[in-house]
């Protein structure tokens, strides 16, 4: 068994820049040919993007299902220390948080960034404004990008990441999502992102349904992990400082008062993917005040069913990643209107 556990905490901003590297790159960011970057923006015109299957103009002032429009709109580009350790180790990574989601999980430990009912008309970006912060972030000596959110972006996320390879920047690139991706986008994804760390949360269709407003959740889910197995395969491969060049991480949250959720998720992993897959499993969850009344929701994770999924992990023979300690639930408390939203 390889397991460790690990405490998502502290997260700091590091304020250490190479700034002869900013300022030699900010002439070339000048120069970059935005139009010719953004083209790849057409597909927005009928977004189809994700599972929902919209077809909405996403220029025009009828949105889809995300409420996500064309541009770049971004709540934070930070330097995030409490991932995975082959994800943030200890320098951290350069995580760009999108705003609005194409799930509604009504428990969402991000509401503040990802409530498509939110006014985020403020959150908007530039491209070169992006690729400025992630630049700067970059010349700390950090070597991960991560695409926090990115179902119902993807068109930016190339863009972002064409941009930066203009720039001859080739961080490792991570796409972390909720998992509700159509497959045939994440093959559109083999050449752009180096490593996938997509949540599996439901492996049932009526909490799918509740909870996130997605009854296919779990068929949908399986077939996107399926195909970033075909692309990745199981093995993770890390450098010398430990962190992953390639690969996939599955993160399962499990959820208070649904441990046979959890365990349902565990054994289609094991059952149709693999069981050498690294998974992180998470503790951290915590009530946010939407649900704070819940039933089942309304509270933290008991120690007692925790440990029934932690002991199902391991007679499935998972024998790669992480299981986070319980009292993650106190430490994760991410604010986003703060400028660090995880100081
Ligand atoms: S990305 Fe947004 S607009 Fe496009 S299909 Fe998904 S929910 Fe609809």
């Amino acid at each position: 068994m390889r397991y460790e556990m690990f405490l998502n905490t502290i997260v700091t901003i590091g304020h250490n820049r190479n700034s002869t590297i900013v300022k030699d790159l900010e002439k070339n960011i000048k120069r970059l040919d935005i139009d010719q970057l953004t083209e790849t923006f057409q597909e927005l015109r009928a977004c189809r993007i994700c599972p929902r299957d919209c077809n909405a103009d996403r220029f025009s002032g009828k949105l889809g299902y995300c409420k996500a429009g064309a541009g770049f709109s971004i709540s934070s580009i930070c330097i995030h220390r409490g991932e995975e350790p082959a994800i943030s180790g200890s320098k951290g990574i350069c995580n760009i948080f999108f705003t609005h989601c194409n799930l509604q999980c009504i428990y969402c430990q991000n509401h503040q960034i990802s409530c498509n009912t939110l006014d985020h008309s403020l959150q908007h970006m530039s491209l070169q404004e992006v690729i400025r912060q992630i630049v700067a972030i970059l010349s700390t000596g950090i070597n991960m990008v991560g695409f926090v959110s990115p179902s119902h972006y993807v068109p930016q996320v190339k863009v972002i990441i064409n941009a930066l390879r203009t720039l001859g920047l080739n961080p490792v690139f991570v796409y972390n999502t909720n998992g509700y991706d159509r497959p045939e986008v994440i093959r559109s994804l083999e050449s752009y992102i180096d490593v996938y760390l997509p949540d599996f949360k439901y492996s049932d269709d009526g909490l799918g349904k509740k909870y996130s407003d997605a009854k296919d959740y779990p068929a949908i889910a399986l077939a996107s992990i399926q195909e970033m197995l075909r692309q990745k395969g199981t093995a993770l491969p890390l450098d010398a400082s430990g962190y992953a060049q390639k690969g996939i991480i599955i993160r399962h949250l499990v959820l208070p008062g649904h441990p046979e959720n959890s365990i349902g998720v565990l054994r289609m992993i094991a059952g149709e993917l693999s069981n050498e897959l690294h998974i992180s499993l998470m503790s951290q969850y915590y009530p946010t005040h939407q649900v704070m009344h819940h039933d089942f929701l309304g509270r933290k994770l008991k120690w007692k069913e925790y440990s029934i999924v932690v002991n199902e992990l391991e007679r499935l023979g998972f024998e790669n990643g992480w299981v986070q300690e319980l009292e993650s639930a106190d430490h994760y408390r991410p604010d986003f209107e703060r400028e660090e939203p995880f100081r």
